[in-house]
């Protein structure tokens, strides 16, 4: 399928949004969509604002998100964030396959970051207990590995998901146990790639800067889940384990991304999950990529 990968340039470096699938969000699983992405949002004013983007809050039973990863290649380096969800659903774990459609294998990946442990960004890292990029050098912040590897996200997470998001995390990351990097510092990784700390949606989560030449994307990862939260960044999502942290660090990178002009990929926006971050009033609001180029 011809949309499941996106190409485009950042100055010198080739890009592609790979889409690992989609994932429905629908109750009795999880909450409804409203309650489930804006949890504290005030009663009086979430019907209006859902109105706003054309969503009726009474009708919207289920929110199905794209999954999207991003690859860069350098010239030197082919570097990839986040690995999807793996056989987390049926409709996910398609990274691989797209990954195969630009002729690229596992074996060809130098460096995977991970944004984060929750499972749709780390589900593809091992098939059968190994690694499956075999020849990369993984990097996480070291705060997220700490998390999810000790009793922390035991005391942290709510009853309802806790056992199977520290589960799957650790199935997922305790096999790189000896060759992952932990990094404590915004580092830059490879030339142009720097990781910069944005805690709150986990404790770790690491948000990517990408620069070659004039042109600059921030890789902002779970920082916002649906374009709404970029319009009202103190309504917080159910899956955000540290709600003050979050709200502070989407105002930290959304001031970035507005001042630097970047371009914007967030994971769970609809494919390819890229935009601008446009000054509106005193806030924000996200400009899908189509619109600008139309
Ligand atoms: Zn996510």
């Amino acid at each position: 399928m011809n949309n499941e990968n996106y190409h485009f340039k950042i100055g010198a470096f080739g890009c592609i949004a790979l889409s690992d699938g989609v994932m429905t969000y629908a109750p009795p699983t999880f909450p409804p969509p409203a309650v489930f992405l804006f949890c504290n949002a005030p009663g009086d004013r979430i019907e209006k604002v859902l109105r706003g983007h054309n969503i009726n809050i009474h009708q919207w039973i289920q929110w199905t998100s794209s999954y999207t990863c991003l690859l860069v290649n350098t010239g030197k380096c082919r570097v990839l964030v986040d690995t999807g969800a793996g056989r987390l659903s049926s409709s996910t774990g398609k990274l691989l396959d797209n990954l195969k459609n630009e002729g690229i294998t596992p074996d060809d990946i130098d460096l995977v970051i991970l944004s984060h442990a929750h499972p749709d960004h780390i589900g593809g890292n091992i098939s059968k207990g190994k690694p499956v990029f075999t020849n990369a050098r993984w990097v996480i912040w070291e705060d997220e590995w700490q998390f999810w590897t000790t009793e922390q996200a035991e005391s942290r997470l709510d009853e309802h998901s806790k056992e199977i998001l520290i589960n799957i995390a650790r199935t997922n990351l305790l096999p790189l146990q000896s060759k992952i990097e932990l990094v404590h510092e915004e580092v830059e990784l490879v030339p142009g790639i720097r990781v910069i700390k944005s805690p709150g949606h986990t404790p770790g989560l690491l948000a990517i800067s990408v620069v070659s030449g004039k042109d600059r994307l921030l890789y902002i990862s779970d920082v916002v889940i649906h374009p709404i939260h970029i319009a009202e960044p103190e309504w917080f999502a159910a899956t955000d384990v540290i709600p003050d942290q979050v709200i502070a660090t989407r105002h930290k990178l959304l001031n970035q991304a507005t001042l630097e002009k970047s371009l914007v990929m967030a994971f769970h926006f609809p494919f390819p999950g890229l935009g601008y971050i446009l000054q509106k009033d005193k806030g924000w609001q996200w400009q899908p990529i189509e619109e600008k180029v139309k």
